[in-house]
């Protein structure tokens, strides 16, 4: 606890998505678990933790909505900025981390993953403040396949190697800020490399070869996709 004293950290909460998927006019951000919006549940968790600042990264338009309704209503006072996003989850990212003026660690989280708790929170920290980059995660339990693009298997890895990969994906606030930057400015050679970030993690590991470290998240820390996880979802808070 000494430690988290001395650090500064920072989130960033991603809540710039469409979620279409959901298949709701609500965007499934602001749709409501056990009435309150998921992302509600996110914010709680930062502002419940040792973490000292909180960026919001929301849909174009949304800012009043969000510092009205959702900041302002539940009294998230570690939100210090609400920014609008952009087109791909990466282009928010980029956008969440240039309103951070200065951290020591930053947590990336997705705004749709409403399970974080403070021991993820607390594993993470450990973990990061010795290796300066690591991503939440748990074993799969499936075993899992690779496909050929044809619709037949092309190998099996094994299975205690194959880990899914969660949020928040934790890292030292200047490796991070440099792997983005160097991200957008090289961003239409990835593509034409047929390269899609997906995670945060992917970005450090292409861009700067700097080792993630793998954490142990939790196998009811699950990202709201479509409808059926939301009712999961509200089952563990029900548990809860
Ligand atoms: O679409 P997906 O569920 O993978 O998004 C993961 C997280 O990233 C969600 O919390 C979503 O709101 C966020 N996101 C974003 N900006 C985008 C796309 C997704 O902030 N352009």
């Amino acid at each position: 606890m000494k430690e988290k004293c001395s650090k500064r950290t920072a989130a960033v909460v991603l809540a710039a998505g469409s979620g279409k998927r959901m298949g709701s006019s609500t965007k499934k951000q602001y749709m409501l678990m056990k009435e309150k919006p998921i992302v509600y549940y996110s914010l709680l968790a930062f502002q419940n933790s040792f973490v000292d600042e909180i960026v919001l990264v929301v849909s174009p338009g949304d800012v009043g909505y969000c510092r009205k309704e959702i900041v302002g209503k539940y009294g998230f006072s570690k939100v210090s900025s609400i920014v609008e996003g952009g087109k791909e989850r990466y282009h928010s990212v980029a956008i969440g981390l240039e309103s951070i003026s200065s951290c020591d660690y930053v947590f990336i989280h997705d705004g749709a993953r409403p399970m974080l708790t403070k021991e993820i929170l607390e594993r993470a920290f450990a973990s990061v403040s010795t290796c300066d980059a690591c991503v939440v995660g748990m074993p799969v339990k499936d075993t899992i396949k690779i496909a050929d693009g044809e619709g037949y298997i092309a190998s099996t890895p094994k299975r205690n190697l194959v880990w899914m990969v969660q949020t928040p994906q934790v890292f030292s606030f200047s490796l991070i800020r440099d792997a983005y930057q160097s991200l957008l400015e090289r961003e239409q050679e990835l593509l034409q490399q047929g390269i899609t970030v997906t995670d945060d993690a992917m970005v450090v590991e292409t861009l700067t070869g700097h080792p993630v470290k793998l954490v142990e998240g939790s196998y009811e820390n699950i990202k709201i996709t479509t409808p059926e996880d939301l009712v999961i979802a509200e089952n563990f808070l029900k548990e809860n």
